[in-house]
């Protein structure tokens, strides 16, 4: 079987065609700068086929064409014709309380994604617009709509209902959602298979770390989310690359009042200028920062402890919500190659005990068993497969 995944944003679109059986990824690349001047990037078989700036892409309509011609290209292409792909899995970033799962694209599930639109209001018109681009160049082939939320629907009142009067959580759906659920979702399936646990996952405490640009954790009990760190929206939780995370609302009233900033200049300065680019001023990448940490910048410095102890402490919490933790799991960008930062994130919670081994945790990349063989917490790095989940989806509803 081959699906065609697509994660649609404004004006990009990435896509790969995969087996969701085998994992194995035929092709992939990234439209970008739609609607402007337009680049195409492609790659079959590991190698990069096409890397071309100026491809008008007016909308996303063309850019799925543009994908399309070229994975039947008759040189390059890994498909005889467009009949060779099965469906097509999209990732939406917000399903609200709606969807616990994901679901074939009929009209209905449209509707309920456009309802989303003010709980999602920069990713779900563009994940419709990479949708409806698929049913009018595709129209025979099953779409499958994969919720970012999806995952977290299972967490209990007291975890996702906000201490705000309870009218805007009935009228206005204000509640924690979460996001990464697909991330969070394959890992949890991939760390119980590692325990020896798929198929009795009851009394499992795994805690999460899916630390990239964007970041979160979550806390998965018996196999199903019961906390994470991302509330209404993907800013907050633990501080990102360039989101503030968790902070005192009262932050936003002052610095308004003082700069006369409105909400949407206040919103880009959370979103955009804070997280570890905020308090180091350097970089959101986390290379950056090391190198910047090393070469004495005290702010890249306090950037980093301010992260590692932002996590460390989240993970602390979960497993005092969950009342332990048999694993740990490190997953994303940052949780997979970032050796030092692992180690970092990990100093200080011997007490629950976890262990990290040195040797073990030099590691990237790869799923591996990162602690001691006597640490009662085991801790992974596991690579997270957010697309592959997407197809699995896809797949299973395209049937
Ligand atoms: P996104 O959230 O955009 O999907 P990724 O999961 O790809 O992001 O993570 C990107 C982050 O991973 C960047 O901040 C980058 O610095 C970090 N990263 C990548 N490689 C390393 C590494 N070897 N050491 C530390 N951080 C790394």
């Amino acid at each position: 079987m081959k699906i065609l995944v697509i994660n649609a944003g404004s004006s990009s679109l990435k896509y790969q065609l995969m087996d969701p059986d085998s994992g194995n990824v035929f092709a992939k690349g990234l439209c970008e700068r739609i609607g402007i001047d337009g680049k195409f990037t492609y790659k079959a078989n590991g190698q990069t086929i096409i890397d071309a700036a100026d491809c008008p892409m007016p909308t996303h309509k063309e850019a799925i064409e543009a994908v399309l011609s070229a994975l039947v290209d008759p040189k390059n292409g890994v498909i005889g014709s467009m009949d060779e792909i099965d469906a097509v899995g999209h990732r939406v970033l917000h399903g609200g309380a709606k969807f616990t799962e994901s679901c074939l694209v009929d009209d209905a599930c449209k509707d309920a994604i456009r309802e989303c639109i003010p709980l999602g209001p920069l990713h779900n018109p563009a994940n419709l617009m990479g949708i409806e681009a698929c049913q009018k160049v595709m129209p025979t082939k099953p779409q499958v709509a994969v919720f970012d939320t999806a995952f977290h629907m299972t967490m209990p009142a007291e975890a996702y209902t906000y201490a705000i009067p309870y009218e805007y959580y009935e009228k206005d759906q204000v509640r924690r959602y979460g996001f990464h659920g697909t991330s969070h979702r394959y890992i949890a399936q991939r760390a119980l298979a590692i325990l020896g646990r798929t198929e009795n996952p009851e009394g499992t405490k795994i805690i999460n770390c899916h630390l990239g640009n964007g970041s979160s954790l979550c806390a998965i009990k018996d196999g199903k989310c019961v906390d994470t760190t991302m509330g209404l929206g993907p800013l907050a939780g633990i501080p990102m690359g360039t989101r503030c995370g968790d902070i005192d609302a009262t932050i936003m009233e002052y610095l308004m009042g003082r700069y006369g900033y409105d909400i949407k200049e206040m919103m880009t300065i959370l979103n955009k200028k804070s997280g570890v680019l905020g308090i180091s001023g350097v970089s959101s990448d986390f290379r950056d920062l090391e190198k910047a940490e090393a070469e004495g910048n005290e702010r890249a410095h306090l950037a980093l402890e301010k992260f590692f102890y932002e996590v460390r402490k989240a993970i602390g919490a979960y497993a005092a919500a969950m009342g332990g933790v048999d694993a740990i799991v490190f997953t994303a960008g940052v949780g997979e190659n970032g050796v030092s930062n692992r180690a970092r994130v990990m100093k200080g919670l011997e007490f629950l005990g976890a262990k990290l081994d040195p040797e073990r945790n030099n590691t990237r990349g790869k799923e591996a068993l990162i602690s001691t063989d006597d640490s009662k917490v085991k801790v992974f790095v596991i690579p997270t497969n957010e697309e592959l989940m997407i197809a699995k989806d896809t797949q299973a509803l395209a049937k």
